[in-house]
């Protein structure tokens, strides 16, 4: 093959760094002041998240699988109950359900959408449903309030994985707000990131208690389960210094898929459709593919030096995987979604020429 020819323009880089100005002051404070889970600076980054989301309880946990596993433990459970979630979310959230031996159960998504399905998800509720996972994907809304609705009447716990979906919104409040328990990641290649790390948050006062001890090996009495998952000072101090950027960061990002979508021009893709009411957090830009294969234009873009997650981890229902096959149930619209779409970056290290030449190469692109 000759490089030359295959060689794009320009390689546009899929995230990009903090304000580091920021976070000296406080990885000192966590030096000078203790570097374990239970120390100062962590209580007081669980404090900056609660303040800044509205929510009662924050527990800081040392990553986005161990914030779905702590939300997990502040339920109630039997070995081999089920866990209902789309097959749309990455692999990370169903690996914690069968680490701590619960059932995945698959529901198609709403067409279009990253929410479950509402009809799909009362086929799905049974007598042994111990709670219902949502994962909203690349930070795109969903109908979490009527997802919630259909849980409470069940008597059954929404969780949500909130770890693409810091910052998005529903109905004027955030989306973290419109469920029993959220989780999130931050993870380096996450909307915010403390390199590893994640936290749960919830209102309820006895879930947050059970989650807490779960995390910190049952508080060690000896009467619950539990492990460790607590976050340590470092990653904490990243956090708290970095959760004063979120909201500029947010506007950034904002403005970024603004500048995009003005300039897109190209009937054959879209942006796919907004939740009514909802708000989305510009973690990725999600396009879909008008009337063909949305992997044709995963490959284009790539091969243009655009990054796609799509094209990165290439996106299947979950029930593909060889682990997971013994749990397939069909999604068709889970299936044809994934099929239909691709992300492009919006951070906020995109500079207006970025910007101009993602937009050029995209109204480019005509499909075979
Ligand atoms: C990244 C991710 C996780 C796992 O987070 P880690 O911090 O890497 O453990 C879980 N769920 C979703 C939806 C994710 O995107």
């Amino acid at each position: 093959m000759n490089q030359a020819i295959s060689r794009p323009t320009r390689v546009i880089a899929d995230k990009c760094g903090h304000d580091t100005a920021d976070d000296v002051p406080e990885l000192q404070r966590a030096l000078a002041t203790g570097l374990t889970g239970t120390s100062q600076i962590v209580e007081d980054y669980e404090t900056a998240l609660a303040v800044l989301y509205g929510v009662r309880h924050v527990i800081a946990v040392s990553s986005g699988a161990a914030s779905v596993t702590a939300a997990l433990a502040g339920v109630r459970f039997q070995p081999g109950d089920e866990v209902i979630v789309a097959p749309t979310c990455p692999i990370c959230t169903v690996l914690p359900i069968l680490s701590l031996g619960l059932v995945p159960v698959f529901c198609d998504v709403a067409p279009d959408s990253f929410g479950l399905d509402p009809d799909d998800l009362q086929r799905c509720i049974g007598p042994r449903t111990c709670a219902v996972i949502e994962v909203p994907m690349w930070g795109y809304p969903i109908a979490s309030h009527t997802t919630w609705a259909s849980t409470r009447q069940a008597g059954i716990p929404l969780i949500q994985d909130l770890a693409h979906a810091h910052l998005t919104r529903l109905n004027g409040s955030w989306l973290a707000q419109h469920g029993d328990i959220s989780c999130f990641s931050t993870h380096d290649c996450k909307f915010m990131s403390t390199g590893e790390g994640g936290f749960v948050m919830t209102d309820d006062d006895e879930r947050a208690s059970r989650i807490r001890a779960y995390t910190r090996f049952g508080n060690l009495t000896g009467e619950t389960l539990g492990i460790n998952l607590k976050l340590g000072g470092l990653q904490a101090a990243l956090g708290l210094a970095r959760s004063r950027q979120l909201e500029s960061r947010l506007h950034q990002r904002q403005d970024n898929r603004r500048q995009l979508l003005e300039r897109l021009d190209n009937p054959v893709i879209r942006e796919l459709p907004l939740t009514p009411g909802g708000e989305a957090n510009a973690y990725a830009l999600l396009l879909q593919a008008v009337g063909h294969d949305g992997r044709e234009l995963v490959h284009y873009q790539q091969r243009h030096g655009i990054p796609s997650d799509i094209g990165k981890y290439d996106n299947q229902p979950l029930y593909q995987l060889p682990l997971l096959a013994q749990y397939r149930r069909d999604c068709p619209n889970a299936a044809r979604l994934l099929r239909s779409l691709t992300t492009v970056p919006l951070h906020p290290g995109l500079a207006d020429d970025d910007l101009a030449y993602i937009a050029k190469v995209l109204n480019d692109y005509s499909p075979a």
